[in-house]
């Protein structure tokens, strides 16, 4: 007897050309969950840190997608980067951002991820990406 693994159905890692196929982390494309974390001061007085908190816990579909640790690993290196620069660009730290500006960096990493997603890589030979310059937040 012959034995049949179906591979459709086991997860994928959203990077292109990455082959794992198991043990994928789920991954919130905007990094909501830095936020959940930097405003928590917040929850007493704001409605829509709540609501923010909540959103996050739902894990909806259209906020994440799956990556293989490796990946996961160097899609959050890239975001360091970012999130660095942004806290340069406004000297202070992320708990006092506003949540505009909280919006504004997440759409940022979240236009990373979509650019990084689709550029073929093997992960035991990442490419060296040059980042995009920071704009004005
Ligand atoms: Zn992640
Ligand atoms: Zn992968």
């Amino acid at each position: 007897m012959k034995l049949r693994i179906n591979l459709t159905n086991v997860p994928r890692c959203s990077k292109a050309g990455c082959t794992h196929r198991a043990l994928m982390h789920r991954h919130h494309t905007s990094h909501q969950w830095m936020w959940v974390r930097a405003f928590a001061i917040r929850r007493s007085k704001e409605k829509k840190y709540r609501s923010f908190v909540k959103a996050y816990g739902r894990f909806n579909q259209k906020d994440i997608v799956l990556l293989c640790p490796g990946h996961h690993g160097e899609i959050h290196e890239l975001y360091d980067d970012i999130i660095t620069r942004a806290i340069y660009s406004h000297h202070v730290p992320l708990e006092c951002f506003s949540w505009r500006q909280a919006n504004r960096l997440m759409s940022s990493l979240r236009s990373r991820y979509l650019k990084w997603k689709d550029i073929e890589t093997n992960i035991s030979n990442p490419p060296t990406e040059r980042l995009e310059p920071w704009g004005d937040i």
